[in-house]
């Protein structure tokens, strides 16, 4: 007689509440080439203003990157820039690689609970990519740089402050992000962190940690990793 196969019931979330998304290559796949236009666009404004090349105007974005947190953040620190132009310079993108993701679209509606953007970008950005993706509908709020008062992730800051617009303790949070040193002061606040491991190679200005412990589930896949969780 054989015995019935014992199904994997899933990651167990069933903590889980509020649900955290950031925005760029975690809700739309990295190899949409979007993000890349958006970092094109970003070393462009680097180089008009400096008048730099571009591999001079790439080092310079990662030494802000490295030091401020974000090249906007460094641009306006250093060169007193006017984040609204920067902003709306950067994200003038080509959205036509997008196409409406009822896949997804289904994996997110199934969460219970509040659903949130959490985004560096702006949300100006944040809607025309969800309306493209045809998932506005599934968020309450979108958080971007404006509400974090320009201290982008991983600024611990930044995490209190929506946590706190949207009355939610850190307990009951789940935080999805392929930049995996935004996950850690999530996971210092007692969010359950996923790290959405598709960053292309050539963004690798991202910074190892001494640990990988605040990274507690990781996927390369969004929607068959939401599909399958316990909730
Ligand atoms: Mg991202």
């Amino acid at each position: 007689m054989q015995h019935a196969k014992a199904v994997d019931p899933g990651p167990d979330f069933r903590h889980v509440g509020v649900w955290i998304f950031d925005l760029d290559n975690t809700l739309y796949p990295a190899d949409s080439g979007l993000f890349a236009q958006i970092e094109a666009r970003m070393t462009l404004y680097v180089q008009t203003l400096l008048g730099l090349d571009a591999d001079d105007a790439r080092r310079v974005r990662q030494t802000y990157y490295r030091e401020h947190g974000t090249t906007m953040n460094g641009l306006m620190r250093v060169h007193d820039v006017n984040p609204d132009d920067y902003l709306a310079f950067v994200h003038d993108i080509d959205l036509s690689a997008l196409e409406h993701d009822t896949a997804l679209a289904g994996a997110l509606a199934r969460l219970p609970g509040r659903r949130f953007v959490f985004t560096n970008g702006c949300r100006h950005h944040a809607g025309r990519v969800l309306e493209r993706l045809g998932l506005a509908h599934l968020f309450e709020d979108l958080w971007d740089i404006r509400t974090i008062e320009f201290r982008p992730k991983p600024d611990p800051d930044s995490y209190r402050v929506v946590l706190a617009r949207a009355a939610a303790s850190a307990t009951q949070g789940a935080m999805f992000d392929d930049s995996a040193r935004n996950l850690a002061p999530a996971a210092a606040l007692g969010l359950t962190t996923i790290w959405l491991r598709n960053n292309p190679a050539w963004t690798g200005i991202e910074f190892a940690s001494a640990t990988n412990q605040h990274i507690h589930y990781e996927t390369t896949d969004l929607c068959a990793f939401l599909e399958g969780l316990r909730v």
